[in-house]
């Protein structure tokens, strides 16, 4: 055990949550969990002492990380790292890491659940039986799905995990990923494809891309022409890889007939925005990679992260390898 205690701050804890899962990782290390509820001059003392950060959704700039000056990890709790400055913290030789892989099975699942809603209509069908009209006149156009094409943007975990899911179901897959080898696409029995292939192909396209400056507004007006007028666009991957105004126009105009959202250029998706008056749309509220277990599963991992670096470790899902020149890590042994 370290002589002075470490301390690690979560910078945005989920409302009422005790924090238990990391508390047990982070005791490994003799490290205590603080959290500054909302205050934010309390938070910017926190930060100033933390050897450690734990962070969600909070957005972690350089103006932020530069108050950062004990720190050896900042761990976000799940994949996406577009909310931290990686050039700042590396410059600053603080070892980043995510949680990769905990929540791979619900997302996919909720990407699969819009496909499913959009496909069947279940939202809009619901919301008219609610109203009292038993209205069947409604249903038509309806594709059958297991005449239809799926369009995997990204072909990572939770795109091969969603191939698979919707294959059972007869979906032909097609996947656009420049990272990742055609017969890798080929061995999970998907179709390689350019994006303008997958975009005039699909019936269904799906992103799971990381944000970065390439992904930004990778599907807008000019990508949205080029779909099938009867085409379904679901994210659930990060609100501005989509140019949402340029989305609600051709919802609007009927360039495409229906999305289906978890997430946002902005969040929460404000009171009065346009996507919450169009019918062909299911909204959720950024809950995909939500499930009892993998939420505690993803508190737990994160604790163990930040935990292992103050002990000396290398972390699971290291995000920014080109700190280990400044980091003398060593290999955690298994088991
Ligand atoms: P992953 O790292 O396994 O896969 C991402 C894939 O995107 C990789 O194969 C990569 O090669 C590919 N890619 C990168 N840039 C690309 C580009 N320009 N064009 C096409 N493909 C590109 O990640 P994952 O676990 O599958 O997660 C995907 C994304 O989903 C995450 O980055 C995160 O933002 C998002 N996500 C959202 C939620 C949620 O709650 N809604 C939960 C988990 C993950």
């Amino acid at each position: 055990m370290p002589e002075t205690p470490l301390v690690a701050v979560h910078t945005d804890p989920p409302p009422g949550n005790t924090l238990e899962n990391e508390r047990a990782e982070l005791a490994r290390a003799g490290a205590t969990l603080e959290t500054a509820a909302g205050d934010e001059t309390l938070l910017t003392a926190l930060l100033q002492k933390a050897d450690a950060v734990i962070n969600t959704v909070k957005p972690l700039t350089a103006q932020t990380i530069a108050l950062l000056t004990r720190a050896q990890v900042i761990v976000r709790t799940g994949v996406g790292v577009d909310n931290v400055d990686l050039e700042a913290a590396t410059g600053a030789g603080i070892v980043v890491a995510c949680v990769p892989d905990a929540s791979v099975e619900e997302v996919s699942n909720h990407a699969l659940a819009l496909i499913l809603a959009l496909s069947r209509k279940i939202a809009l069908l619901d919301r008219a039986l609610r109203a009292g009209r038993w209205d069947r006149s409604m249903l038509a156009p309806m594709g059958s799905i297991s005449a239809q094409t799926l369009g995997l943007i990204g072909f990572g975990r939770i795109a091969q995990a969603l191939g698979l899911k919707a294959s059972a179901l007869g979906l032909r897959i097609m996947a656009f990923d420049p990272y990742v080898e055609d017969r890798v696409i080929e061995g999970m029995g998907a179709v390689p494809a350019s994006l303008d292939e997958l975009l005039a192909g699909s019936d269904f396209i799906s992103l799971h891309t990381p944000l970065t400056e390439q992904t930004r507004h990778l599907i807008g007006r000019e990508q949205l022409g080029r779909m099938k007028s009867s085409a379904f666009v679901i994210n659930t991957a990060r609100g501005p890889l989509v140019d949402q105004a340029a989305l609600v126009e051709a919802l609007t105009n009927g360039t495409i007939a229906g999305a289906g959202l978890d997430v946002y250029e902005t969040e929460p998706l404000p009171p009065g925005d346009p996507l919450l008056s169009l019918d062909s749309v299911v909204l959720t509220p950024h809950s995909a990679a939500f499930s009892d277990t993998s939420m505690k599963e993803i508190r737990r991992r994160a604790g163990e992260a930040a935990a292992d670096v103050l002990m000396g470790y290398w972390p699971r899902g290291l995000v920014n390898p080109s700190v280990k020149p400044r980091r003398p890590l060593k290999i955690k042994p298994a088991g």
